[in-house]
């Protein structure tokens, strides 16, 4: 069975999938419900985590999918193929591989790269008594996420980016855009008003699964930044910082930093990375993004602003919705033999350097 055998169909199959692997490798196994609310199909959404190695160990790597819920065909993919591959069994003497299947759950049935909430997980871990400002989101608030996308609004709409990255550079639209705003719900790159359930629960995973580690490496799976099939590992760590410099011994030359413009990223707010060394303390993390590349930029963008206003703004008996849908599930993951060739071979390249420096 090659890789892509287990890049799964839908949330459902990615779940039974990973579940089956997991089991098969006899590991622990922890579900968690998000209550109150069904899937696409009606079904339950879980956020389940498997575990392999020592209990009690004091160094462990997570690989965490789904944070950008359809994203997480990508990080599902690779985190099924590889258990069916013999990962758990790679896991050094003394040291603990936690399996986070789909933080994001919601997102992930329903192929957004939101929550139940409309907000973005990963710029939702900030103070929500006085969230960051982002006052250039609010100027193009209007254009960024259209309440209206005839051609002629969207044409309008893209005039107005256009014009802001004539003036500023197209790095500090996409930052403007992308670093995370705290004031629009029906917006882009909105971070919630609260703390959400995925970070409840990652939280909780860490005083659960993952209590006695003093010395934690996270690999958070993403797609759609880059090109087609191409990788970046992602940190927000300062060159020269400590967590840097332990991030740059596990993956050598392919970091790149948010911090100093190295990476395609712009530098965010609220990141899960962010939550993790608040809940670590004084305990080391080295804690990365694997993006891989999909579409160009201006394809995922559009279909990211058209599935907000799918959610947001369409009336209940709008006619193209599954276009829509189709959309940004593509932009996402694109459902290519070569692409995932590609992109599963780089997760596993980027655990087993994660694993080597355990
Ligand atoms: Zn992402």
């Amino acid at each position: 069975m090659t890789a892509k055998t287990y890049f799964p169909e839908h949330y459902r199959a990615a779940r039974t999938g990973f579940i089956a692997a997991a089991e098969a490798a006899q590991l622990g196994i922890t579900s968690r419900l998000l209550g109150g609310i069904k899937g696409v199909d009606g079904e339950p959404l879980f956020l389940d985590t498997a575990w392999a190695g020592r209990r009690d160990a004091k160094r462990a790597l997570l690989l965490i999918s789904g944070t950008h819920g359809v994203e997480g065909y990508f990080g599902s993919g690779v985190q099924t193929s590889l258990l069916r591959q013999g990962l758990a069994a790679q896991v050094p003497p003394d040291c603990k591989l936690v399996l986070l299947h789909a933080l994001n759950p919601y997102g992930f049935s329903f192929d957004r790269r939101v929550n139940e909430d409309n907000a973005d997980i990963n710029r939702n871990f900030v103070d929500h008594a006085r969230p960051p400002a982002n006052p250039d989101y609010d100027d193009l608030a209007e254009a960024a996420a259209p309440k209206d996308i005839s051609s002629a609004s969207f044409a309008a709409a893209n005039s107005v980016l256009s014009a802001y990255g004539a003036e500023h550079g197209s790095f500090a639209l996409q930052a403007a855009l992308s670093r995370g705003q705290y004031r629009h719900p029906d917006g882009i790159y909105y971070g919630g008003a609260k703390l959400s359930w995925s970070l409840h629960m990652l939280k909780d995973v860490l005083q659960e699964e993952l209590k006695d580690v003093e010395e934690l490496t996270v690999i958070d799976f993403h797609t759609g930044l880059g090109q087609y099939g191409a990788a970046e590992i992602i940190t927000e760590a300062e060159p020269n910082s400590a967590a840097y410099e332990r991030a740059q011994r596990i993956w050598g030359s392919s970091l790149r930093s948010t911090a100093n413009g190295q990476s395609l990223s712009a530098h965010l707010h609220g990141t899960i990375d962010s939550a993790m060394a608040a809940w670590m303390e004084t305990r080391a993390l080295s804690f990365v993004a694997l993006e891989v590349g999909t579409q160009s930029v201006s394809k995922v963008f559009e279909a990211l602003r058209k599935d907000n206003w799918l959610s947001c703004h369409a009336p209940a008996d709008f006619p193209h919705r599954a276009q829509i849908k189709r959309q940004i599930r593509d932009a996402f993951y694109p459902d290519q033999d070569d692409w995932k060739a590609m992109v599963f071979a780089h997760g596993k390249a980027a655990v087993e350097m994660a694993l080597a420096a355990l």
